[in-house]
């Protein structure tokens, strides 16, 4: 099972510089376009706190995006169990 890692990594970079230009604070629309990666990274057993700590605090603070983060998560886990019994 082999991880696309280059794209991963190409993203980080460019949320880097993103969220660099923002320090520590980012808006929601920034949070939504980067939930996607956050959620893969937590599947994929990465530190996704470690490595978009903005996606991490914004899901602290924001309870309107946190439940998108949830609700996200839920989906792909309702896949997985669904390709699961296939
Ligand atoms: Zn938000």
């Amino acid at each position: 099972m082999s991880k696309p890692v280059e794209s991963q990594l190409r993203f980080v970079n460019v949320m880097r510089s993103i969220f660099n230009t923002k320090l520590e604070e980012i808006v929601c629309e920034d949070c939504y376009n980067a939930v996607d990666q956050y959620v893969d990274m937590l599947r994929a057993g990465r530190d996704a706190g470690e490595i978009l700590p903005q996606v991490k605090a914004h899901l602290g603070v924001c309870a309107g995006c946190d439940e998108e983060f949830r609700a996200l998560i839920a989906i792909l886990e309702a896949e997985v169990d669904q390709s699961d019994t296939q």
